[in-house]
């Protein structure tokens, strides 16, 4: 069936157009996976600032109305290597500074208006394209509201919902419901309101035909209150709808043998270019230049999810503990909150072994990655996590907390150091449990090492599966279809 499905995937990012986190990755190399099992599979996102492409065409798909509010659209198409893509071309919705807000951690104050409006092209694009596919996968918040879009429409398409994240919801004040064209009774048919608030995720999940979500363990923990974020019971409720299929990594950008932002390739067989990638990051990172000294490299952005309290934190304090109690050296690449930016620089200034680059580099992220022994990622929570796949690629053992895809992903003592909760007490433990390894046993690092490298999580099983969750998907429509 894979040859005659066709997806339209929906989502606010997509390597290497667009790219703020784990999401930008995974559309992009789920979509040329799915090209290359024959799928016509095409990729709709807004046209921001940021975005880098060559537009080839550009077709006006005419009027986007939200009650009383029209917006003349077009679209700009351009490719991710075989795959089409369509940028949502409405400069005073997206053409301004920051994708979702002016910094990582502050949002447009009309994000609503913003991804209403992509929501509602949906149905307008294909029309104008005459091209009704079979499926429409939409990622994340954002695309939450496509469902009840189609509704209105009166669209047949089938309807996948994936969550990334659930602690982004989309979640605002249910008085702007006029300000997107529908009334309390329809947003509540469609599943929109959540705690008396209008909620992009809730709409997703509940008036789509089918969700999911990207780890298995991610799936069970969503249905708990810890992980839920309040969505847990809605969750509950449409389980039998729900999936859980983990991300893949992309060999082609994340390999260390063929990797051309590293300095010197390596691979399992000879990890001999590892330490010299090591001895270079320290000299570029003012290091000092010692093959025998465990380096600890982070790459994140710096919000709570990520643990960023229990490592920076005064209060915590695990990141200087560490670098004042172990004979370590660490490398942190982030941006996100301010408070935990100036931290980060403060303990660097009094750290000779710490180095914080604050701000967003692609290149350096592979360096990081490269030059490692240990990756850290106390992540409070992690849906899938593509950091500790990307670490283990290049031979940089996780330590990380046992949850979401972590769990799924990395084997403790085999590829990696998991540790149940990411307090600052245990951070500090399992980085001294794998120093300790590093140190006294160095053979057996090195066998942890390559067994990491060697795990394999091809986005080609991946999208195997999703093409099965599709055709699921589109029997369960036709199965059900959608009352108006
Ligand atoms: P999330 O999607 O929650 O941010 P993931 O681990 O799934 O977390 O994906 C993070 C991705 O973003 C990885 O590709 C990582 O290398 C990248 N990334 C995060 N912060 C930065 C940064 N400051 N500079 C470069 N890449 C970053």
């Amino acid at each position: 069936m894979s040859d005659s499905i066709s997806v339209l995937m929906t989502a606010s990012e997509a390597h290497p157009i667009v790219k703020i986190g784990g999401l930008a990755d995974a559309v992009g190399a789920l979509s040329k996976h799915l090209k290359a099992l024959g799928t016509d599979v095409r990729i709709f996102l807004p046209n921001y600032l940021e975005c880098r492409f060559e537009s080839v065409k550009k077709h006006d798909i005419g009027k986007i109305r939200m009650g009383s509010r029209v917006f003349e659209a077009s679209v700009l198409e351009t490719h991710i290597e075989s795959v089409t893509a369509y940028l949502l071309d409405i400069p005073e919705l997206f053409a301004r500074e920051g994708v979702y807000g002016p910094r990582i951690d502050e949002a447009h104050e009309d994000n609503l208006i913003r991804y209403a409006a992509f929501c509602a092209a949906v149905p307008v694009l294909c029309s104008a394209l005459k091209w009704q596919p079979d499926i429409i996968h939409g990622h994340d918040w954002q695309s939450g509201l496509i469902p009840a879009f189609l509704r209105q429409h009166g669209s047949s398409n089938a309807f996948l919902f994936t969550i990334h994240n659930i602690g982004y919801q989309g979640d605002f004040s249910i008085d702007h419901l006029k300000d997107i064209g529908l009334n309390r009774h329809q947003a509540e048919h469609c599943g929109l309101i959540l705690y008396d608030k209008l909620n992009f995720m809730a709409g997703g999940i509940t008036c789509g035909d089918q969700f999911s979500t990207v780890s298995r363990t991610y799936a069970r923990e969503i249905q708990q209150q810890q992980f839920g974020f309040g969505m847990e019971k809605v969750v509950r409720k449409h389980a039998q709808r729900l999936s859980g299929i983990t991300n893949g990594m992309d060999y082609d950008e994340w390999d260390p043998s063929h990797d051309k932002n590293i300095p010197v390739n390596y691979s399992h067989t000879d990890l001999n270019g590892k330490a010299e990638c090591k001895r270079l990051l320290q000299r570029e990172t003012g290091l000092e230049e010692a093959e025998g000294i465990p380096l600890i490299g982070m790459v994140t952005r710096l919000v709570s999810q990520k643990g960023i309290y229990e490592l920076a934190h005064p209060y915590h304090a695990a990141l200087e503990s560490i670098c004042q109690g172990q004979k370590v050296q660490v490398v942190i690449l982030g941006s996100g909150e301010r408070w935990c930016e100036l931290e980060l620089q403060a303990i660097q200034e009094r750290n000779s072994n710490c180095v914080a680059v604050i701000g967003y580099d692609e290149g350096l992220a592979h360096r990081i990655a490269a030059a490692s022994d240990l990756f850290l990622m106390p992540s409070l929570y992690e849906p899938c996590g593509l950091s500790q796949l990307y670490a283990m690629r290049y031979g940089s053992l996780p330590v990380a907390t046992r949850t979401g895809g972590i769990a799924d992903t990395v084997r403790d003592g085999k590829t990696g150091f998991l540790m149940k909760h990411a307090n600052a007490r245990s951070i500090e433990h399992e980085v001294s449990r794998a120093v300790r390894l590093y140190t006294r046993n160095p053979s057996q690092f090195r066998t942890m090492q390559i067994q990491a490298m060697q795990e394999c999580f091809d986005w080609e099983q991946s999208a195997k599966e999703y093409l099965d969750l599709y055709t699921r998907t589109i029997a369960w429509t036709a199965k059900y279809p959608r009352d108006i």
